[in-house]
Parts: structure tokens; sequence; C-alpha cells
């Protein structure tokens, strides 16, 4: 069976780009027909931070990425926090010590950091002078008899498969190794393993047979590649997925605006949306790769242009996709190997598309009417005074009434307070939209809109001729009234303004408004 894992380490709250690498893995097993796992990378209790888990788990279910196996979703691959799993790392560590292929090293930190400037001084790219590696066995013995602490290093001179390499999306890689330290540390001081030592052995053991992940892992490949072979295990297929960057061509980071997904959960983006720009980041433009070496003849990653990609134009409709469309589409080699550009003007456009979508399914206004709830009780918590918007149902007159205009539903509060609230009439706007009108004038008009009400009801015929009654212009009338229903100059007619709002509260407003 197919399985890939999501990986991510309890370091925070999930980023844009772990999202990413989630609906990456989720498109890809859904597409072969196979599973994901959900694995906690915490091995590093130094950077661990409480909550964390909670965070992922609800951005993803946010998100709609279920995992198949993980925490609270057993299914016989666990444990699986790593945490959990450190016996199995430490008895892969000591068959590797006893086939030779890694050994003890109790140099201190001090002697580390000597070594590694003597090293340097002297020209070489070493990190360590493989001191440790001649210990003879007795010493070694010794050592660990008297308490002496050590971390096991792979043993770096046995590297038949480094040079070159092969990657779903980046295809044939040279030399990728060449910035990690000497014999890399497998199982650190404490006992708890490394991310190479932890990974190659819990991909192993859980069965995964892709594993899909971010390219700053790339250069590891070579590494792991060797740990497969020392243990005699077959290696799962490799693909990289490359880094997102800010539209300023930076590292995403939170210095560059909004990172984190619960930001945009926050801020009411549609979860389908988010998916669909994020998949967009790095997918369907491989026609703007330049072409990757052929498989006949191993290239150097080095030799292709760095720029990353950076699609100008707005998606067009093929690139619309809900998460069913992705899976059915989605295909691995169409992943650009250039680090990709998320940009934001982008989402608005999407996001109107999935907000339509997800209205247009049976509970969709429903759906869309509690989470508006949410975010007008945040938008005004004081000024809530007996208003009927209050309600779930107000709240679908209000989403029904603003139709068309909206791009994220978070905006209904601040693009229509009146609402919700009793407008206000002193802003500069509100002032400036009377400004030239005659005070006989605005009364007139207000009168007009209170007889209607208060006989036949307001439609847009009888508005028409009390307008022309009045020989008021179209412009001047609905202005006026306007700025008593709502304070704003623009928004939805104002026959379904009035609808909207409610008989009484419309009178109430044209009084206030005759000041
Ligand atoms: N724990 C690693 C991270 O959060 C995941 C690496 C992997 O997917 O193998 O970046």
């Amino acid at each position: 069976m197919v399985l890939l894992r999501f990986a991510p380490s309890p370091t925070g709250p999930l980023h844009l780009g772990g999202l990413r690498m989630a609906l990456y893995n989720h498109l890809y097993a859904r597409r072969l027909g196979g599973k994901w796992i959900l694995r906690i990378e915490d091995t590093d209790a130094t950077r661990f931070v409480p909550g964390s888990v909670e965070g992922i788990r609800k951005a993803l279910d946010w998100a709609g990425l279920d995992y198949d196996y993980g925490p609270e979703r057993d299914g016989s691959h666990g444990p699986y926090f790593q945490s959990e799993r450190r016996d199995l790392y430490r008895q892969y560590a000591s068959k590797l010590i006893d086939n030779g292929n890694a050994y003890r090293c109790f140099c201190s930190v001090d002697q580390l950091t000597e070594v590694k400037a003597r090293l340097a001084r002297s020209g070489s790219n070493s990190t360590y002078d493989k001191k440790c590696l001649y210990l003879s066995d007795e010493e070694v013995a010794r050592k660990v008899k008297a308490g002496e602490k050590f971390v096991v290093r792979v043993n770096d001179d046995l590297t038949p498969t480094r040079a070159t390499t092969h990657d779903l999306i980046f295809g044939y890689v040279r030399d990728a190794h060449l910035s990690l330290a000497t014999d890399p540390v497998l199982l650190k001081s404490d006992q708890f393993p490394t991310y190479h030592l932890a990974s190659v052995v819990d991909d192993h053991e859980m069965g995964i047979t892709h594993v899909l992940r971010g390219e700053e892992w790339l250069p590891s490949l070579p590494l792991h590649l060797d740990l497969y072979t020392h243990l005699n295990l077959s290696p799962p297929q490799f693909a990289h997925v490359p880094i997102l960057l800010n539209a300023d061509k930076t590292k995403m980071s939170k210095r560059n605006g909004d990172v984190q997904v619960v930001d945009y959960i926050h801020r009411g983006w549609e979860p389908q949306a988010i998916l669909n720009w994020l998949a967009l980041s790095s997918w369907g433009a491989k026609h703007l790769d330049p072409p990757l070496p052929s498989d006949t003849e191993p290239g150097s990653k080095s030799s292709r242009p760095p720029s990353p990609i950076h699609l100008e134009d707005a998606p067009d409709s093929t690139q619309l996709m809900t998460l069913e469309e992705m899976i059915s589409d989605f295909d691995i080699t169409a992943i650009t190997h250039r680090s990709s550009v998320l940009d934001v003007n982008k989402l608005e456009f999407i996001n109107k598309h999935h907000l339509m979508n997800t209205w247009s399914k049976p509970d969709g206004l429903d759906e869309l009417a509690q989470r508006v709830h949410g975010f007008v009780k945040q938008t005004f918590p004081s000024r809530l005074v007996a208003c009927p918007y209050t309600t779930i149902d107000g709240i679908k007159t209000a989403i029904t009434l603003l139709e068309g205009r909206l791009t994220n539903i978070h905006d209904i509060p601040q693009h229509a307070p009146y609402l919700f609230i009793e407008p206000d009439l002193t802003t500069d706007e509100a002032k400036h939209m009377i400004s030239g009108i005659p005070t006989d004038q605005r009364l007139h008009v207000l009168n007009a809109l209170e007889t209607l009400i208060k006989s036949n009801g307001c439609i847009l015929k009888s508005l028409r001729s009390e307008r022309q009654k009045l020989g008021i212009n179209q412009k001047t009338f609905m202005t006026v009234l306007r700025y008593a229903l709502s304070g704003m100059k623009d928004g939805p007619a104002v026959v379904d303004t009035v609808r909207a709002l409610g008989n009484e509260r419309v009178l109430a407003r044209l009084a206030a408004a005759r000041g």
C-alpha cells in the first residue's frame, strides 16, 4: 500500500509552508490511492512549544486534510510521537555501530569547536577530524563503563551513493550533501536521535513508500540513502518540494506578514481557497521551469537558474479547484523545482470563488452565518444593542444582501456595520454625503420614505413615483436615504436594505437622521 507521512516538529503554530507540505502529502497519497500518517517529530525538547500539536491538528482539521493514522487516530503504525520511539532509535544506532558504519564520539563541545577551527585554518572543509573513530574497542568500553557522555556518529567514509541522488521533483541532484557536517551525529549525548536517524528509522518502520518533504532536506538525502544501505533496507521514493518565499523573495517569516495558518483562519479565508492558493504556489508551473537533466545523464542542481516562480496573472478558471479536483489532477511531475512566491493578491480572487462554492452547498449559508456570527461579535463586542442581525437568521439575511460584493466573510462587519449596529452619522463620510443637500430637501426625502413604509411598503416602483412627485433628482434622493440607513455611500440597493433592516428599524433611523 502507498503510505506517506507529514512529519511536523511541534515548535509552534503550523505555518503556511507546513500546511502546504501536508496538502501535497494528502494529494499525492490520495492520488495514488494510498494513505498518510501524521508523525510528530518531537525529539528536540529544547524547541518544543506546548500546545503545538493541538494547533497542528486543528489547522489540518480546519483545512479538511484528514490524516489516516496518527495521534488519536491509531492504525498500528504508532507510536506517532518520536519521543515515544527512543528505544527503536537506540537499537538501530547499535546495529550501525556493530556493523562498523557508526561509532561513539566522546569529544566535548569545547574540543569539537577547537578541532573545527583548526581544520578551517588549514583550509579543510571537514568539521571533525574523526578522532574517536580510531579509539580501540577497549578504550570505548572503558569510557562507556566510566559513564562518559558520547554521541553516535555515522562513519561518513562509506559513501557509495553520495555523489548523485535521484528525486521525483528535482531529478538527479549532484553533490547536494556538501553542506552536511563531517560524520553527522545520529544519536545525541542525551541519547535522543537527530532528525537523520529518526527519520530513516521511522520511515522504514512505519512502511512509508513515498517521502514528500521540504527542499531544505534535500542535502540530507545522500546521507539518508547511505543509512538505508548500511542497514540493508530499501529506501522509499523521495520528492522534495521547493521552498515558499514572500512576495519580496525573502524566506517566509513572521516579519513579512502572516505566515501562521491560524492568522488565515482568524481572517475568515475559506479553507479550500487557502489550499487552492498553496497548491498553485508550486504546482502547474512546470512549463516555466528550465529543463531537468535527463535521467541517463546526471546533472547538477547548481547549474539551474535560481530565480523563483512568480506567476503574475490571476489564476484562470482551470486553476480554481476543490480539494477533490486537486486530488484527481495531482501530478508530482508538475511540481516546479524552483522556489515559489505566494502572491497574496491572488488569494482574494481565489477566495471569492470558493466562498460562492460554500454558499451554494445545501448547508452552506448556515455554515457561513455561524462563522460571520463570530466575526460580528468580535468586531462589536460591546455595541450590539438588541439587533436582529446578531441572530443567525439575521446574519443570513445580511450575507444574502451583500452577495456579490463579498470577497471574504470576515469583511462583513466592516463592510456593512449598519446591519449590526446603528449607523454613525458623525463620520466624515456620512457628513460629506449630505453636505450640499439643502435641509428641506433632505426632510422631504426622509418623510417620503416614512410615508411609504407606513402605507403600502417600500418597493422600487413606489419609491420612484415619490421621488418624481417631489421633483428631486435620483442621485440626491438615494444619497439621502443611504445616509439615513447606513451612513455609508456604497452598499446594496436601498430597497433591499430597507427590506433587510425591517420597517421598525428603518423608521427609527429616519427619525434619527432628521436630527
Ligand atoms: N520535522 C521536519 C520538519 O518539521 C520534517 C521533515 C520531514 O518531513 O522529513 O521540517
